[in-house]
């Protein structure tokens, strides 16, 4: 999708740190970091945010968690435990209109989120 930073990197035309890729899921690091573990879980394909997702992205969906405790495993926060968030619109706090997970991890996390 045109203007889409995330589609962006998907299509390696601006740079990013990624952590995997593969034809449906990648995963980068955040550029602005909130915990000492932060990646981001994304699809390829342009999917705005989970309101937008039809019963046929189920499987892309469940490939995406897969993906995120995969990671987890890798940066060594699978036992201590993590947090998977999706913002979502506007009062959910989304700034980027490209559907992803931030998994985020190393820290302790605290109730309630901000
Ligand atoms: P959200 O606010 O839930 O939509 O999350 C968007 C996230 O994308 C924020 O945590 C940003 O720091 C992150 N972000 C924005 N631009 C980039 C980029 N070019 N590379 C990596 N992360 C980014």
């Amino acid at each position: 999708m045109n203007d889409c930073i995330f589609c962006a990197i998907a299509a390696h035309e601006i740079p990013a740190t990624f952590v995997r890729e593969d034809d449906e899921v990648l995963a980068i690091r955040d550029v602005n970091p909130q915990a000492p573990v932060h990646v981001l879980i994304l699809p390829r394909e342009h999917i705005e945010s989970v309101a937008e997702l039809t019963p046929s992205q189920d499987g892309l969906w469940g490939r995406m968690l897969h993906v995120a405790q995969a990671i987890a495993e890798d940066e060594g926060i699978d036992e201590t435990g993590f947090r998977l968030v999706v913002n979502t619109g506007k009062a959910g706090g989304q700034t980027v209109d490209h559907l992803h997970i931030h998994l985020l991890g190393g820290r302790q996390m605290t109730w309630p989120p901000g």
